[in-house]
This record gives C-alpha cells, sequence and structure tokens, in this order.
C-alpha cells in the first residue's frame, strides 16, 4: 500500500526503461515489510543537474543510483563524497540527507568484487595483476575498486588509448595503460581478465581480444549481462575458464544501495538474481 510516510528511492540513467534495479529493490522492500517504493527517473540529460538540486533535504525522494551517463555528474553534485567514489571519480549513489547535505558514493567495486567472491571460491584479488578492458566509468570503478583490494597492478586496455593513459595517471603507478591490440600480452600472468566495454552493448560490435592468451587459472567477467553469458563468457568457457558474470555484480552493488536508501540491509532468503533473470529472459 502506498501512503503518504512511504519512503521513494529510484535509479536516475538515460535510458532507463531496461534497468532491472527497480525488480530488485523492490522485492526486498516487499519481504521486508518497508513502507517503501524504489522508481526509476530518466531526466534530460541537460536537467540533471536540476534534478539533484531539486532534492536537496529528502523531502521528496530519500537518494538516488545513478546509471549512466550520468556518473561522473552526480559525483561532481554531492557534498561529500566516499573515499571509493572520490577514487573511481564517479558516483552511483547518491543520498540526499534532512540536513540538505547530498552524499554520494560508490558501490560498484563491492558489487564487482561480491560477484567474484560468490562465483570464484577462493578468488584472491591481491594475488596477481587484472586487466581491465575499457576506460569508461565503469572500468575507472573496477581499476578503483582493484586497487583499494590490494591488486598489485591493473593493466587497462582500451580502444581510444589516450583515454586508457588519462585514467592511469589518475589512479597512480599500479595502473599501466595500453591499447585492446595489445591484448595478449597484457594477458600474460593476469589473475583475471574483466570486460568493462559498452561493445557488447551495440549489436554485432563484440570484442575480439585472444583470451587464449590467459593463463589457464584466469577467471574471466563480463560486465555486460544481457545475455547472461556474454559471447566473450562463452568464448571464456569453450577455453575452459572460469567466469563471472555482470548480473551478480548488478545484484552485490544493489545490497549496499539498499541499506543506504532505506536503512536496513536487505531481508534474507530472497532470490532477487532468479527474479531478475526471469525478465532478462522475457
Ligand atoms: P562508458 O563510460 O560509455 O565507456 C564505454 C567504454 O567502452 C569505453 O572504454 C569505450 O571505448 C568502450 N567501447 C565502446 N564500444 C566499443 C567497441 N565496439 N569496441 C571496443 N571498445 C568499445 O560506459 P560505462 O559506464 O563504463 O559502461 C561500460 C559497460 O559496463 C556497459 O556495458 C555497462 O552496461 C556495464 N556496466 C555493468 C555494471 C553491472 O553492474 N553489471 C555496472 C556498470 C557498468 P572508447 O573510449 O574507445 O570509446
Amino acid at each position: 500500500m502506498i501512503s503518504a510516510r512511504t519512503v521513494v528511492a529510484g535509479v536516475v540513467g538515460q535510458p532507463i526503461a531496461h534497468s532491472l534495479s527497480p525488480i530488485l529493490h523492490n522485492a526486498w522492500l516487499a519481504a521486508a515489510g518497508i513502507d517503501g517504493v524504489y522508481v526509476a527517473f530518466a531526466p534530460r540529460a541537460e536537467s540533471f543537474a536540476a534534478f539533484v538540486e531539486g532534492q536537496r533535504g529528502g523531502g521528496a525522494i530519500r537518494g538516488v543510483n545513478v546509471t549512466v551517463p550520468f556518473k561522473e555528474q552526480a559525483l561532481a553534485a554531492a557534498d561529500e563524497a566516499s573515499a571509493r567514489a572520490r577514487l573511481a571519480g564517479a558516483a552511483n549513489l547518491l543520498v540526499f540527507e534532512t540536513d540538505g547535505r547530498i552524499r554520494a558514493d560508490n558501490t560498484d567495486g563491492v558489487g564487482l568484487l561480491g560477484a567474484f567472491e560468490a562465483q570464484v571460491e577462493g578468488f584472491d584479488p591481491a594475488a596477481g595483476p587484472v586487466v581491465v578492458l575499457g576506460a569508461g566509468g565503469a572500468a575507472r570503478g573496477a581499476a578503483a575498486a582493484l586497487l583499494l583490494a590490494g591488486t598489485p597492478q591493473v593493466r587497462v586496455l582500451n580502444r581510444t588509448v589516450s583515454k586508457a593513459q588519462a585514467l592511469a595517471s589518475d589512479l597512480g603507478p599500479k595502473v599501466v595503460a595500453g591499447a585492446l591490440a595489445d591484448a595478449a600480452e597484457a594477458f600474460a600472468g593476469a589473475i583475471a581478465v574483466i570486460n568493462a566495454t559498452a561493445a557488447g552493448m551495440s549489436p554485432g560490435q563484440g570484442l575480439d581480444v585472444p583470451l587464449g592468451a590467459t593463463p589457464e587459472s584466469a577467471v574471466v567477467m563480463d560486465m555486460f549481462y544481457k545475455p547472461l553469458v556474454t559471447p566473450f563468457l562463452a568464448q571464456a568457457q569453450a577455453l575452459g575458464r572460469r567466469t563471472v558474470d555482470g548480473l551478480e555484480m548488478l545484484v552485490r552493488q544493489a545490497e549496499p544501495s539498499f541499506e543506504a536508501l532505506f536503512g536496513a540491509p536487505p531481508p534474507a532468503g530472497v532470490d532477487v538474481r532468479a527474479l531478475a533473470l526471469k525478465v532478462l529472459n522475457g
């Protein structure tokens, strides 16, 4: 029942109609018996800053998750930000405090590492170099999370090399930059390869990298999850590599977001991954 006391939160992006986040959060709200609702917002790109400013004080909306293309703007709009959001240069969570402050955080890194933990037993991000493909917001967040988790070297490869170089110079000497064409050399000795490019979003634009050059023990992860087993993950599985999917990352980043928005951790026993998969599979 929606009442005058119902807490409103949501996700902001453009486009947003494809988002699975409302499915996850509303299932948790119902199971926990919390008087809240989680909806999707798609302000015009030029209106994002005004949208955020209008939420000061939390009188209308308690907080929002933020997705493409607003994560960098979200960080800039906040009055204070967690260390992990500042390091990532992006925020996926804004909380509108009652005293008027806007607080930014980034739970994508928790989601990424949580997905590895859930799907690869004993994975230790500090055990060796990790290759990140892409140099956009998701790659930046991944590199920041890996550094905070003790990864000794993050090798960022991007189609546009200058963007990888900019990321490396922002994050320090443990991040090295290269071109996607250098993937075979970069894969040597890597404990994991993470696809953080948007290549899968455009039909027929898959990533062409020689996954066969990864060590047999390497774990291959794809942040993109439509379909759940992307051509990139299918190639890795055919080579016998262990894999991690992007849906698990989505679920794991949603957990701390839910707690920040609704004041309680997600209730146990709700299989939100299965719910999301049902929607994904139409
Ligand atoms: P972004 O900031 O727009 O960055 C896009 C990146 O993809 C850039 O590095 C770009 O390279 C590269 N790219 C795009 N098309 C390419 C192609 N055809 N071949 C090679 N590289 C290509 O996007 P983002 O926010 O980082 O998101 C990246 C992906 O991660 C998206 O698919 C998004 O859905 C996914 N994601 C998933 C989760 C999750 O929870 N599972 C969370 C965050 C993001 P250039 O610089 O050369 O253009």
